[in-house]
């Protein structure tokens, strides 16, 4: 049957743009279309930019298994392209006897994931690395690091360029139905709405993801998962930070905790918490930094009042509620949903931008191209 096009990816946020360059390098026509301005404009913009190691998430799982390969990949593409990037190391902080043993339990868990550089520190020689922190024991991660979220998007799509790909914007999709003889029928909205025809459609919507595959006509409802929204805010800090390693608490339910990072220009941040909220809303309440304020003072006492002032937030495209376990990354393809050339990439929070590669990589697996 004709198309217009291959490939249709839908989002140029870093998974939309890493599938469209993995696409496009492997030969094939792509078109990305995004609904806003520019590209990264969605959860890629706001986030903690940290590269993460690999070391929390249940072994086995797609988020252990694309964060240690996609951590690799990123370090090396990052390397061989000039993005900025800088390995830092992480402290993963504990200030209490449960948090010491939950320590045990994270090293654990790291292991089990191929993460085995992590080493562990008495409180002695966690303060001797960084003598303004206060905490009973650490482990130190030193695959950890932070990169340059907005540089690196641009380098995907710059590759998916030169590979032939095109990247519109404005360009909402609308709805999509299966077409019976193969491929899809996709409506897009925007000053110049239009109809086109592909082989393949991926769905990197982000947060939208869920809503968006609701809209494709044929696809089974059953293989699309309820969204939650669970904001995190961010409050940086005034002036210079006392510390040269990102510090992490033993993490929480929903979040990893109220950490420190740093961006490459040594400013640092403080954040995100955790806030189920039920429409996509970034106004920051200034008044979160109470709790900030108590958070970080369990691991450095030094913080100074008046230092918190409000950063910016982001959304995790959640796909487990408030009570239920985190959900892995479903990167759903025909395998799941029956219907051929489709994948739909549903709850990619963190560590999304470390794996961006290896979803990639995966999602291209999944579609058997
Ligand atoms: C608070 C927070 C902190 C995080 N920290 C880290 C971290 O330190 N390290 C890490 O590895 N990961 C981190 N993550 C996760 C990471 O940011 C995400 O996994 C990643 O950015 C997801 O990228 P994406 O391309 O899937 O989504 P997005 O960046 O949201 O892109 C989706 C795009 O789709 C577009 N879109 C939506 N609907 C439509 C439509 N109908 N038509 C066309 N376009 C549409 C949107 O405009 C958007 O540009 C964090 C996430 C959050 C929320």
């Amino acid at each position: 049957m004709n198309t217009d096009i291959d490939c249709i990816v839908v989002g140029a946020g870093v998974v939309g743009l890493a599938v469209a360059r993995a696409l496009a390098l492997a030969g094939r026509e792509v078109l990305v279309a995004e609904a806003a301005e520019a590209i990264g404009t969605g959860t890629s913009s706001r986030n903690s930019e940290v590269i993460h190691a690999g070391i929390y998430y249940p072994a086995g799982s797609l988020k252990a298994r694309l964060c240690v390969r996609g951590k690799h990949l990123l370090y090396d593409y990052c390397a061989a392209r000039g993005i900025p990037h800088r390995r830092l190391g992480k402290l993963i902080v504990a200030t209490s006897a449960a948090e010491v043993q939950a320590l045990d339990g994270i090293a654990a868990r790291a292991r089990a994931n191929g993460v085995d550089d992590l080493r562990r520190l008495d409180g002695a020689a966690a303060t001797a690395l960084e003598p303004a922190l206060r905490c009973t024991a650490a482990l130190l991660s030193p695959s950890t690091g932070i990169v340059d979220s907005h540089a690196l998007m641009l380098a995907y799509q710059g590759e998916a360029e030169h590979a032939g790909a095109q990247c519109v914007f404005h360009t909402p999709m609308l709805s999509a139905r299966v077409r019976p003889g193969g491929g899809f029928e996709v409506q897009f909205g925007g000053d110049e709405a239009m109809s086109l025809s592909c082989n393949v459609l991926v769905n990197a919507a982000g947060i939208h993801a869920p809503t968006l595959a609701r809209r494709i006509a044929g696809l089974p409802p059953a293989s699309i998962p309820q969204e939650y929204l669970c904001k995190g805010s961010y409050f940086t800090l005034a002036g210079r930070a006392p510390f040269s390693h990102l510090i992490y608490p033993v993490p929480q339910h929903a979040g990893l905790g109220v950490h420190l990072t740093l961006d490459l220009g040594g400013q640092a941040k403080f954040g995100p918490d955790t806030e189920w909220i039920e429409t996509e809303d970034y106004t920051l309440d200034p008044a979160r930094a109470e709790v900030f304020y108590d958070a970080v003072r369990t691991y450095w006492p030094g913080l100074p009042d008046g230092a918190l002032a409000p950063g910016y937030t982001g959304i995790r495209p959640k796909i487990s509620g408030p009570h239920e376990p985190a959900a892995d990354f479903v990167i759903a393809g025909p395998a799941v949903h029956g219907v051929a050339g489709l994948a739909n990439l549903f709850g990619i929070e963190s560590p999304g931008l470390t794996a961006s590669l290896a979803i990639a990589e995966e999602t291209l697996a999944r579609l058997s191209l």
